[in-house]
């Protein structure tokens, strides 16, 4: 560890003590009259799954959820759906907040969501909507599924190395330099279907980890917000703007008829977007949610909504309350 790295990380820890429960009220002030749009992912004890821990984002405890709600209910701020944005009449002296999670794992719906019920708070939840009826696994959870053990590894970098083109990589980042999304999906299906064998457990696992049509219905029906996400999770830099805009309308098109409703906020699949891109969202979407760290001024245009995205469990719990009332640590 270099002096540099010690000092910062000593300095970091000192920003911590800003946090200490007495200054939480001085805090929590300082969000009067600004939304803070918070993100999470996926709501399962740590280690669940743990084949999806190499890969995307960070996963957080039910507790430890539960706390951060807790806490932000405790510190007054008033909770909105992002559609709620754009009709709430604000109050300068009030804060606010949106709990927002991308993806759209099962453990949102059954796990998170009855949580914020308890407490009276409604969630708006980006759903791909290719995660739904128990369909195949999706392009990114197989590759880490595949990466995740090396006999698995093994056999599917020689099924690779003999029938496809692109060289292949030494990880998922590395692979997806090397082939096209599309061209992707079409390799591991027919990877998959050579190989029935050793994607049983996965086949199981994606059943677990993906919702049901009814448990999205259910959260609609319950005043959550349901947003879109994309249907593939595609990365928007490795698509065309065909290809893009296609992953816009069969996502709305989809959740709209699940809901019955019609879907009018969008997330960006790993935050890529291109310029241009908003304008192209906007035909479809009234909204589009980003990961900048911002908060959002009461007064702002609520068509673009900057989200501040859970860091991972903090090293302690003062870093977690600097988190929820700063945006960032
Ligand atoms: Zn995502």
């Amino acid at each position: 560890m270099t002096h540099k790295f010690k000092v910062n990380r000593l300095i970091n820890r000192a920003k911590d003590l800003a946090f200490v429960p007495i200054f939480t009220r001085f805090w929590a002030a300082r969000n009067n009259g600004l939304v803070r749009v918070y993100l999470y992912h996926r709501v399962d004890p740590i280690g669940e799954h743990s084949f999806m821990d190499d890969g995307g984002s960070p996963t957080i405890s039910p507790d430890e959820l539960l706390a951060d709600l807790e806490f932000l209910r405790e510190n007054e701020f008033e909770f909105l759906t992002i559609n709620q944005l754009r009709t709430c009449k604000f109050e300068a002296d009030k804060r606010y907040a949106c709990i927002t999670f991308d993806d759209g794992f099962a453990s949102v719906y059954d796990t998170a969501l009855p949580m914020a019920e308890e407490l009276g708070i409604p969630v708006t939840v980006f759903q791909c909507s290719a995660m739904l009826r128990g369909q195949s696994p999706l392009w990114e959870h197989h590759l880490y599924w595949l990466f995740a053990d090396r006999a698995r590894l093994k056999t599917f970098e020689q099924w690779w190395t003999a029938n496809i083109q692109h060289p292949f990589g030494a990880s998922v980042d590395v692979l997806l330099k090397e082939i096209g999304l599309i061209e992707l999906q079409t390799a591991l299906g027919e990877f998959t279907e050579l190989h029935p064998e050793i994607h049983v457990d996965l086949v199981v696992a994606c059943r677990e980890l993906y919702p049901s049509v009814e448990q999205l219905q259910a959260a609609h029906k319950s005043k959550h917000e349901i947003g879109s996400h994309g249907h593939h999770h595609y990365q928007r830099d490795k698509l065309s703007a065909t290809e893009f805009r296609h992953e816009l309308v069969e996502s709305k098109d989809l959740l709209t008829k699940y809901v019955g409703e019609t879907v009018t906020s969008f997330s960006y699949p790993f935050n890529r977007y291109l310029s241009g891109d908003e304008a192209v969202c906007a035909q479809l979407y009234s909204q589009t949610a980003t990961v900048d760290g911002k908060s959002v001024t009461s007064d702002a245009a609520m068509s673009s909504i900057p989200r501040c995205t859970h860091p991972g469990s903090a090293k302690n719990g003062l870093r977690q309350r600097r988190w929820l009332l700063t945006g960032r640590i």
